[in-house]
């Protein structure tokens, strides 16, 4: 399905950047052309905005010139989740904005909440072990696996068949239900759902089953990214 440039206007998260944790060494400062703008939940929607637009576009840089960043995109290969990575990761270090601990995540665009997990409880490292070992073994990750591994969440539905997840959260909006809008802090930055629990933001866009980037390679990824986000 084609990906036209209105996503543009609707991804918003007040973060991002990406980074290439597990892939890149500490030592890699070179790589690092964060320009710290902690995402402060007084920024004006402009400003998240253009955020977002360098985040994306350092995000883009990082990848096209370090291979070590491919490990974030989506599907990038996996030894566990059914082996492939379903969204983009985005650490600390490698983009526009600083990515801590509460950083706050918004909805990229106007939509329905449909999934909110308020009640989330964090799964003990021992039972994650135990079913990533199942999932290894079997060669097969069940769904309800892949979603205890996503941490906290929400999902928001923007009608066409898209869907955004924006997971491991640290903490929900507590007034988020029905109805948000573009902009709106849905939730903080956390490692919920992780073993290291080094907080990122694992986002996805789902179109309709599948996710954004299924089935392309690495490079036709990229090129998608750049269309999206950087025109
Ligand atoms: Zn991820």
């Amino acid at each position: 399905m084609k990906i036209t440039r209105w996503l543009l206007l609707f991804f918003i998260i007040n973060l991002c950047q990406n980074c290439v944790r597990g892939n890149v060494s500490e030592e890699d400062t070179e790589m690092k052309v964060g320009k710290n703008k902690v995402g402060k939940e007084e920024l004006s929607y402009e400003e998240r905005i253009e955020i977002l637009k360098e985040s994306i576009e350092e995000l883009v840089k990082v990848a096209n010139r370090d291979t070590r960043f491919h490990g974030q995109l989506p599907n990038a290969p996996r030894k566990y989740r059914n082996g492939f990575h379903e969204g983009i990761d985005f650490y600390d270090g490698f983009c526009g904005v600083k990515i801590e601990e509460g950083t706050p995540v918004l909805s990229i665009a106007d939509g329905k909440v449909i999934r909110v997990d308020k009640q989330y409880v964090e799964i003990s490292i021992e039972k994650r072990d135990e079913l990533l070992a199942e999932a290894y073994n079997c060669g097969y990750t069940p769904d309800s696996t892949l979603d205890i591994l996503r941490g906290m969440q929400v999902w928001i539905d923007h009608r066409n068949g898209i869907v955004t997840r924006y997971c491991h959260l640290s903490k929900i909006n507590p007034g988020l239900k029905g109805e948000v809008k573009k902009g709106e802090i849905i939730g903080f930055v956390g490692g919920s759902g992780t073993k290291s629990k080094t907080p990122h933001l694992h986002f996805e866009i789902r179109i309709g089953e599948d996710f954004l980037g299924k089935g392309k390679s690495t490079d036709e990824n990229l090129k998608l990214l750049e269309e999206i986000f950087n025109k």
